[in-house]
């Protein structure tokens, strides 16, 4: 018997291997194993059975183990992952690894186990210091064991190999393979059971108490909890006995202790009340379309665009519980969901057990608790941040992507780039059901797609219970007197709307997209600005920490007291973050209860639950954040929002600023004026006159997507063509430019076909010490349908760049359809 294997590497090949007998009965496609791969062990995915291997040629090696019971994809997933895997470009293994909780798998690792006198003794021999083999030495004499992984860690160097040869050759070291189980694991308790009927129990309770008196009160409290899964240690708390006592009853037969498996749930601490309303008619229309494909198991997408607080949360609430009547499954996408705790308390409250969360702020094991429950079928809702599209439901029957338009869909950290919304629509497409993407914003791509009759729309066009849309002014920051002359950030407007709704008691929220106290700083003598050694990016500055910190690789600094170029004293603090916000606002209103919503403030597991639910009762007058606070936030009481700097995202050097600013602004927006009493906004800017500004105040949703999707197709750009971003990277600046050269001297052999532009560095030059270049590829959809001409491209000059180019080693990425080209 055999099988085809595939390893998340990014090699395309799938490998044969044989299956002993002892594991023929475990076999089958879906299922990973454990096998050899050169000197290694690698969990791989069973992707096919086939009768003989694929090379004659080659030795044929054995599985070493089966690692799951049940498939961990199934046969609309195999085509899923395939999908993904050529559409995205990596190799199907990596796509299916994304099917797997992380830390599930087995693998070896190489552990160098060293002679640390042997080693001493070397190094006393004259070795220059500081050179490379110094290092490497120094740092191996300090450690009995130590793995490669850790030991590059520390000297940061790739080429340790020689060096480790050489040590291996002089028998100082040796190189061991070691096979390391899963770190994640089914997690289990100890539970004590008794192990004889009560009446022979009873009997012998005199004869027991008589000879180990202690033993007593363990045995009647296990009879008392008889009915129920004891825990052994809460019998040991509740009976102060030791565990010698309950063994040697275990001994004499008296009681058994078991384990049994449990399950770790993530409990939010943010809960709703079950509201009761009719629904309005726009509400019952968008149902009824939807649940028309959900009847006859039709694959439709449906753009599903509702104004904020136009109810679309109980139209996805009504849809999903007739998915399951139905007795299929639905998932509903979330942006990045511990940023929104009331949906997922809203979804709770309707469909209790039923429902299983997956979110970033999870730990590995609760991760992997909930993929059992979903894989078993005991949960048949999802609802998560974008890896929740990964979660094992069986037969689903919809799926929705609440704020579609959010950029967090997109993975841009890892292979593969994909992008959740857009993979959404392909497993609907596959399990023949619906999908519906949500927005009160929605993308350019999705209404285009509305447009050219590729996506129904579903129209919420007015807000819930005669609630208005609120009024929405600019405020020109030039042209206003600040309370504290040049040196507040808030304008006076805007400081008497706060004290006005702080004396009524209603609900405020303000906007400032940067974190820290101040963006920049710089020396007003010689211009110098404090950068990040790691970035080409300013450092900010936390007055909190009283650190200057990096955004992008988190590196810190000391605030300088002076330049570091020319020494003068003369240093200013530049850009306001949400900290000065915070800071201004206290000094303002040192009686209002003001709490800040920004990515440092609330790290921890709850603390945007527990903010978020004094904001609702009342107990916090403000809420100054980022981005973090103008998503999904559903309170009645809000009825001012406030926006520090219209100008945070307005220029950002990306072609999708202008779209991200309308997005960002409407969405804050859309926090106020839920209820009765009226909302309003307030809007700081210096370019009053802008375009997406003024689209912004009169709520004009559709001007705004008329005009820019002619600048779209105008400057090429999607969702007129497709594009792909390919990166090189490496620590020597020109290492990574002359590789992507040599890519590019391959690619542009297909500039007849695609928009190829030359290599130029990143507006983020340099990344965590990374140099990085890049060439974007645009490909018009006009004559590349669904995009296999850019994708056979990019390939085969990759394939060509390998074969040929002297810098094939330096790591090159490709990103389709990226989100964001700085
Ligand atoms: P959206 O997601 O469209 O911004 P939500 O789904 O958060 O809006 O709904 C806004 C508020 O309106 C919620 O508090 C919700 O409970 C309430 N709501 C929804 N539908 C109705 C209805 N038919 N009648 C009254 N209130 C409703
Ligand atoms: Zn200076
Ligand atoms: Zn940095």
């Amino acid at each position: 018997m055999y099988v085809n294997v595939v390893f998340p590497l990014p090699f395309r090949k799938s490998f044969t291997y044989s299956v002993p007998d002892e594991l023929r009965k475990q076999i089958q496609i879906g299922v990973r194993v454990a096998a050899p791969f050169g000197k290694r062990t690698l969990t791989g995915f069973v992707i096919e059975l086939p009768s003989k291997p694929n090379s004659e040629k080659e030795k044929i090696k054995k599985i070493y183990d089966v690692l799951d019971e049940l498939p961990v994809f199934d046969e609309v997933r195999t085509k899923f992952y395939f999908w993904l895997s050529e559409y995205y470009m990596c190799s199907y293994g990596e796509a299916l690894k994304l099917a797997v909780p992380a830390g599930t798998e087995i693998e070896s690792k190489k552990i160098i186990y060293t002679d640390v006198p042997a080693i001493e003794s070397i190094l006393q021999k004259n070795i220059k210091q500081n050179s490379n083999q110094y290092k490497i030495l120094k740092e191996l004499s300090r450690h009995n064991k130590i793995s490669f992984k850790q030991l590059k860690k520390i000297i940061k160097k790739k080429n340790i190999y020689s060096i480790i040869r050489t040590l291996t050759e002089k028998g100082v070291i040796s190189v061991i393979e070691e096979t390391a189980s899963p770190k994640v694991k089914v997690k289990t308790v100890k539970i004590v059971k008794l192990a004889l009927p009560l009446n022979e129990i009873y009997d012998r309770l005199a004869e027991i108490e008589l000879r180990a008196p202690k033993q007593v009160s363990v045995v009647l409290e296990a009879m008392n909890n008889r009915k129920k899964d004891l825990m052994l240690s809460e019998l040991l708390k509740k009976t102060k006995a030791s565990l010698s006592t309950v063994r040697s009853l275990e001994k004499k037969g008296i009681i058994k202790i078991c384990e049994k498996e449990i399950e770790r749930k993530y409990e939010d601490e943010y809960s709703e009340q079950i509201k009761q309303f009719t629904l309005t008619n726009a509400q019952n229309e968008a149902i009824n379309s939807v649940l028309q494909s959900v009847e006859q198991n039709k694959f439709e997408p449906y753009l599903f665009y509702g104004v904020t607080g136009s109810g679309k949360t109980q139209v996805y609430i009504e849809l999903i519980s007739k998915v399951l009547e139905r007795n299929k499954t639905a998932l509903l996408l979330v942006p990045e969901i511990s940023l929104t705790p009331q949906i997922t308390s809203r979804l709770i409250n309707n469909f209790g057990e039923a429902v299983s969360v997956i979110h970033s702020k999870m730990s590995a094991g609760e991760r992997f608790d909930s993929w059992r429950r979903i894989n078993s079928g005991k949960s048949k809702v999802v609802i998560g941040a974008r890896s929740a599209l990964f979660a094992p439901l069986k037969d689903i029957g919809l799926i929705i992507v609440d704020e579609e338009h959010d950029a967090s869909y997109k993975q841009s950290d890892s292979t593969p780039k994909y992008n959740a919304r857009d993979c959404a629509v392909v497993l609907a497409k596959l399990y023949n059901a619906p999908v519906v993407l949500g927005s009160a914003t929605p993308s350019l791509e999705s209404m285009y797609n509305v447009q050219d009759k590729k996506y129904k729309l579903l129209l919420l066009p007015e807000r819930v219970d005669n609630a208005n849309l609120p009024k929405i002014s600019l405020v020109n920051i030039k042209d206003q007197p600040h309370r504290k002359a040049s040196e507040s950030v808030i304008t006076k407007i805007l400081l008497d709307k706060i004290e006005d709704r702080l004396k009524k008691k209603e609900g405020v929220i303000i906007l400032q997209n940067r974190r820290g106290f101040s963006t920049q700083i710089y020396c007003t003598d010689c211009g110098e600005i404090e950068t990040c050694e790691n970035c080409a990016v300013p450092m900010v500055y936390h007055i909190n920490k009283n650190k200057l910190e990096c955004h992008y690789c988190g590196l810190t600094k000391k605030v300088p007291d002076a330049c570091n170029i020319c020494g003068s004293y003369s240093i200013k603090y530049f850009g306001t973050g949400t900290e000065r916000v915070e800071d201004e606002l206290e000094y303002f209103f040192p009686n209002a209860k003001i709490k800040r919503v920004d990515s440092d403030s609330v790290s921890r597991k709850n603390s945007l639950s527990q903010i978020l639910f004094n904001f609702s009762k009342g107990d916090i007058d403000i809420l100054v954040g980022t981005q973090m606070v103008s998503k999904g936030l559903d309170f009645s009481r809000v009825t001012l929002v406030g926006v520090i700097a219209a100008e945070t995202t307005l220029w950002l050097p990306d072609f999708r600023a202008d779209e991200r600013t309308f997005q960002l602004l409407t969405q804050v927006a859309g926090r106020s004026g839920r209820s009765t009493v009226p909302g309003e906004v307030i809007i700081q800017t210096y370019n009053e006159k802008n375009f997406t500004l003024q689209k912004v105040v009169q709520n004009d949703y559709q001007g705004f997507f008329q005009c820019e999707i002619k600048k779209r197709k105008e400057l090429h750009y999607p969702p007129f063509t497709r594009l792909a971003l390919i990166e090189s990277k490496d620590l020597n600046e020109s290492r990574a430019l002359n590789a992507l050269t040599d890519y590019y001297n391959q690619i542009s052999k297909y500039g007849k076909y695609l928009k190829i532009s030359p290599p130029t560095c990143a507006i983020l030059s340099k990344l965590k010490g990374f140099y990085r270049f890049q060439i974007l590829v645009k490909s018009d959809k006009k004559n590349d349908k669904g995009g296999f001409i850019l994708r056979k491209a990019i390939m085969d000059s990759y394939i060509e760049f390998n074969r040929k180019s002297r810098f094939k080693d330096i790591k090159l990425l490709f990103d389709i359809d990226p989100q964001s080209i700085i």
